[in-house]
């Protein structure tokens, strides 16, 4: 089971001060950049996904390239641009479905997507598809010989299988080298089955299912389990945008080989509370925000709430007291207070004492082996700008592979106690 991990120029720069808060002048964005695979002795994940439509700036979503950057992008392809010429790392590269789902078909040709994964050197290329947002179980054999399926849904469809066809007609006909990947959009059990067994026709051996995001496990379940009725022994499925480790026997047993995920790193700054992964839990991220850069801190300011020093001061102070707490130098107490004061100022709303005091109770960034952890301490936990929210993700990343491997280990332990057993017999 291979774990890709999808761009989004998630990247730390290593001369940021964490005291000072200051890097270094010469510092050039990207280029003098650590990706997570060069931060940790073995790579947190088993690839990269690269979308198109990322790379182009279409969509305006977040991780845009600069024009510089797109433009060594193309020239020196996809390995060295990521630095990852000498590691065992595979690349995919996809169109990003979801920057263009509103519009009525792809901003792309079959062809001219074929030719940026070849001239940029991917290993893996996913053909063009058209997201279907919509999940309905039942519509599956509701009204026998009546359509009730809306005409939107199937024209995506038809429209993701027809450019599928042209993009492997074409990077055969081109002798491209990179292995071609068909999308699989549907829209319930029999609608994907249906998509597995006209891309496996048209000659794809590896099938990416796109739209399973918003998706109960169940429903991602019963649409592999129709697609395995299809599938071919030969044939092997990616989903697109899913990381439930815990269900990766089931997955696996479906047919499924790979995966890709941002989740493990946007949780570390997206999410109300589980924002720092350990081995048996999630904690919530100590929240110590920018007193100059926090929209809500400056609007109370700008409103005369709050006076800019006194939010300063706070923040120093937590800042301080923080650090100390991780040297054996302040109490848990201290800490809380600290924070609790500061939180007033900046949310009105919440009270997360106790969430913080299970936090510095456990300390658990004292306990991660984690490059990132061993190396920055307590300001891995510290909610507060991009260079400890990054690498709060990356080593989120780190947890999360170590998990999918355990989860692995325990599913071939399951398989030789099975295959045993059936020696016996
Ligand atoms: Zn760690």
């Amino acid at each position: 089971m291979r774990f890709f991990f999808p761009d989004s120029q998630d990247f730390v720069d290593e001369t940021f001060d964490f005291g000072s808060e200051t890097r270094s002048e010469a510092r050039v964005r990207q280029r003098d950049d650590k990706y997570p695979h060069e931060i940790f002795a073995v790579a947190p994940y088993d690839g990269m996904l690269v979308s198109k439509a990322v790379v182009d700036g279409i969509g305006g979503g977040s991780g845009k390239y600069s024009a510089a950057q797109r433009q060594r992008f193309l020239r020196v392809g996809v390995r060295e641009y990521f630095r990852l010429v000498h590691r065992p790392l595979a690349t995919m590269g996809d169109c990003g479905a979801f920057t263009y789902v509103r519009e009525t078909r792809p901003p792309y040709s079959a062809a001219e997507v074929a030719d940026f994964y070849e001239d940029c050197g991917f290993d893996y290329g996913l053909s063009v598809d058209h997201v279907i947002l919509s999940y309905r179980a039942d519509l599956d054999g509701q009204f026998p010989g009546v359509d009730t399926v809306p005409e939107a849904w199937r024209s995506r469809q038809d429209l993701t299988l027809e450019l599928a066809a042209e993009f492997l007609n074409y990077s055969q006909r081109k002798r491209y080298r990179f292995t071609p990947v068909g999308v699989a959009q549907g829209w319930s059990p029999a609608s994907y089955a249906h998509a597995v067994d006209v891309l496996q026709r048209l000659g794809y051996r590896y099938i990416a299912f796109g739209g399973f995001v918003p998706l109960k496990t169940v429903d991602i379940l019963a649409c592999l389990k129709a697609a395995s009725g299809v599938r071919k022994a030969q044939t092997e499925f990616h989903l697109l945008g899913i990381t439930r480790c815990e269900h990766v026997a089931a997955f696996s047993a479906f047919g499924v080989v790979s995966f890709d995920s941002t989740s493990p790193l946007r949780k570390a700054f997206k999410d109300d509370k589980n924002n720092y992964y350990a081995r048996e839990r999630m904690y919530t991220a100590l929240r110590v925000p920018q007193s100059d850069a926090n929209p809500e801190l400056l609007r109370r300011i700008t409103a005369g709430e709050v006076k800019q020093d006194i939010a300063r001061r706070l923040e120093q102070r937590c800042l301080q007291t923080l650090t100390a707490f991780d040297r054996g130098e302040a109490t848990l107490d201290v800490c809380l207070e600290c924070l609790r004061e500061y939180e007033r100022v900046f949310d009105g709303e919440t009270d997360r004492t106790a969430v913080y005091r299970s936090v510095l109770e456990d300390r658990p960034w004292q306990k991660c082996r984690c490059e990132i952890c061993q190396r920055i301490g307590i300001h891995v936990i510290i909610f507060r700008g991009a260079e400890r929210n990054r690498r709060r993700g990356f080593h989120n990343l780190y947890v999360f592979n170590q998990d999918l491997r355990r989860h692995l280990g325990e599913m071939e332990c399951a398989f030789v106690r099975h295959a045993e057993g059936d020696e016996r017999q």
